[in-house]
């Protein structure tokens, strides 16, 4: 198939590259997939996306157009597409459903010391010849209560890994996950999580029912100080709340590796840039905010694995064979 690669970077295409063998023609576009880039796909029979393309219907009606019939998504997350026009224009959808929870896990797990530690703080104040302790005060891990939400192949990883540091553990999912149950977590209503977590991290998707799942009504019942952290996907916190909670000192810890608006920021070198989004750039002048642009699936395992799913459904797409990974409009629908 000739695809029209969005989104790439050097080692997209590295990784991309050493997968396919030559077996399908990739074109490689740097801009994001969205109204205005669409046309780029003229001449191609297949799309590849990633996190921050845009697949509303209208632009998914631009492709039928181009006559796309299939959708490579180079992530698990399938929030960016529209699948009830994909359905309607017969565009198949696939995805990448795991190619490292452990890579997103171990970088929760990273949010979780480095905030707790101020490891970002020590960095820059030894650097400066300041070796102070004051402000950098911590907390043992040990004997805390970490709430997960959303059990699945990351979450349950990250209850493996605090397991290990003698945390406590509460879960909140809609299918309780048996490997979690025989570490000792106990699952809980999503306002007794709130209640009684010291730590908070999000694991579940991004659907309409998860959409601000933390607002401020959940803050209200959260404790004072809470750590919480957020390596699935942005729209799942109210950011503008966050702040607020932020200055009330209702959070105490925030590690964000996602973020609402993240597609007009995150994955680019914006350094020289005035940062436009006031929330964002609210969130940036906390002490006790730790974020990172959306690197948490960011190693050498996860990007040779994604690569080989895409080609591979690529492939099964082209030759009409079943794709076990394609997504369909019963992936939407919460059990
Ligand atoms: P998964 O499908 O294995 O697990 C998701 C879990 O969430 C499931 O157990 C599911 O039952 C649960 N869930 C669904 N709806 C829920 C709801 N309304 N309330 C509570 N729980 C609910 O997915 P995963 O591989 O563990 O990935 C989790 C999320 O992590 C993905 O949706 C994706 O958005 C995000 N992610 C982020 C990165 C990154 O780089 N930051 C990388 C990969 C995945």
């Amino acid at each position: 198939m000739k695809v029209a690669v969005f989104s790439t970077k050097s080692y997209d295409q590295f990784f991309l590259n050493e997968a396919n063998q030559s077996q399908h023609e990739l074109v490689f576009f740097e801009p994001h997939l969205n109204e205005k880039t669409a046309l780029l796909s003229q001449g191609c029979e297949a799309v590849c996306v990633f996190v921050n393309d845009d697949l509303q219907a209208s632009v998914l009606e631009i492709l039928a157009e181009q006559q796309i019939q299939a959708i490579a998504l180079r992530c698990a997350g399938f929030n960016n597409v529209d699948l009830e026009a994909a359905q309607r224009l017969a565009i198949q959808v696939a995805r990448v459903p795991a190619y490292s929870p452990y890579a997103v896990a171990e970088h929760t797990v990273a949010l979780i010391l480095g905030l707790n530690r101020k490891i970002y703080r020590s960095f820059s104040r030894v650097r400066e010849g300041n070796f102070a302790l004051e402000g950098l005060l911590g907390f043992d891990l040990h004997g805390q209560t970490a709430g997960i939400i959303g059990t699945g192949k990351i979450g349950q990883i990250v209850a493996k890994i605090l397991n290990g540091f003698g945390c406590q553990l509460l879960a909140y999912d809609v299918v309780p996950n048996e490997t979690c149950q025989q570490l000792g977590c106990e699952y809980v209503g999503l306002d007794e999580l709130f209640q009684r977590s010291d730590i908070i991290t999000l694991h579940c998707p991004l659907t309409p029912e998860t959409h601000h799942l933390i607002n401020s009504q959940a803050f209200e019942q959260m404790k004072d100080g809470v750590m919480l952290i957020n390596t699935s996907r942005g729209a799942l916190i109210d950011a503008s709340a966050a702040v607020k909670a932020l200055k009330t000192g209702k959070i105490g810890y925030l590690g964000l590796d996602v973020y609402e608006e993240e597609g007009d920021l995150f994955f680019e070198d914006l350094s020289g840039k005035v940062i436009q989004d006031d929330v964002f750039a609210r969130l940036l002048t906390f002490p006790n905010v730790v974020i990172t642009g959306h690197q948490a699936f960011f190693t050498e395992n996860a990007l040779k694995n994604i690569a080989d799913t895409t080609i591979d459904n690529l492939t099964s797409m082209a030759q009409g064979k079943s794709c076990p990974n394609l997504v369909t409009l019963k992936h939407t629908r919460t059990p």
